[in-house]
């Protein structure tokens, strides 16, 4: 589903964000990405829908060459859902109407079935009878729940998440870590950058760790628990666990 081969990217003529990076996440397949701060963690996710050019190698999504100047990339970006750190709903809009707009601009869906769509995947969520608050009147945790939402209700082929529960207080954690478990269960294609190992020892099929632009493991999630590995994720391990 997702091919990444090879892929060189640079941040101005001087620093390589990515070196020589390959992976891939197959259908219904959930990759964790970990890393330290800085290792590359969100280029690389940025780059599998293009939010950020590549300067070598290739990135192959559900068959389509993201970094080929002849690629629709509005229409590539509105088949990946994309859950940010930041929860990134639109103020100014109701919850119902956050989850409605992209539905009808993008896809062009009717109003009534963007709505039932976007109704269904609220309750899914447990924020039925949120819908017609702003985000503001949410908690973090809800938010980003919407977002995950927002993001499904785009009928997407496979989901990134970057971080997304790194800004929540420690008590909203777990609301949408159990979002996103149930998502992984029903077989969504992910890839998800986080350092919750809980999530990562429960969905996840393989684990990468990255390290200053590398991908220094890529490993199953057996393997990357519990054999030994590099020094390098080791000791990032033992930081975080
Ligand atoms: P974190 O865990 O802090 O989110 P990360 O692994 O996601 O880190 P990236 O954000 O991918 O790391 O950044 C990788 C490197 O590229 C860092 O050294 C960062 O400073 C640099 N970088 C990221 N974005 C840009 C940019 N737009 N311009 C220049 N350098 C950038
Ligand atoms: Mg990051």
């Amino acid at each position: 589903m997702i091919e990444i081969n090879h892929v060189n990217k640079w941040y101005g003529p001087s620093f390589q964000a990515l070196k020589d990076c390959t992976t891939s996440v197959a259908k219904g397949e959930v990759v964790v990405v970990c890393g330290p701060s800085g290792s590359g963690k969100s280029t690389l996710i940025k780059c599998v829908n293009a939010l950020e050019p590549i300067q070598g190698g290739e990135i192959i999504l559900d068959g389509v060459k993201v970094n080929d100047p002849k690629t629709d990339l509005p229409k590539l970006r509105s088949r990946v859902g994309m859950v940010f750190q930041h929860f990134e709903l639109f103020p100014h809009l109701r919850i119902v109407d956050n989850l409605c707009l992209a539905q009808e601009k993008v896809l062009g869906r009717k109003h009534e079935d963007a709505l039932a769509k976007g109704m269904k995947l609220l309750e899914r969520v447990g924020l039925k009878d949120h819908a017609k608050k702003f985000p503001a009147e949410l908690s973090g945790g809800q938010q980003q729940r919407v977002a995950i939402a927002r993001a499904l209700a785009m009928d997407p082929i496979a989901m990134l998440f970057d971080e997304p529960t790194s800004a929540l207080d420690p008590e909203m954690i777990s609301e949408v870590l159990d979002v996103m478990v149930d998502l992984a269960r029903e077989g969504m294609t992910m890839m998800v950058v986080t350092h919750e190992m809980g999530f990562a020892n429960k969905v996840a099929d393989r684990v990468i760790f990255m390290d200053r632009g590398e991908i220094v493991e890529d490993a199953k999630k057996a393997d990357f628990f519990g054999q030994p590995r590099s020094d390098r994720a080791q000791k990032f391990l033992s930081k975080i666990l």
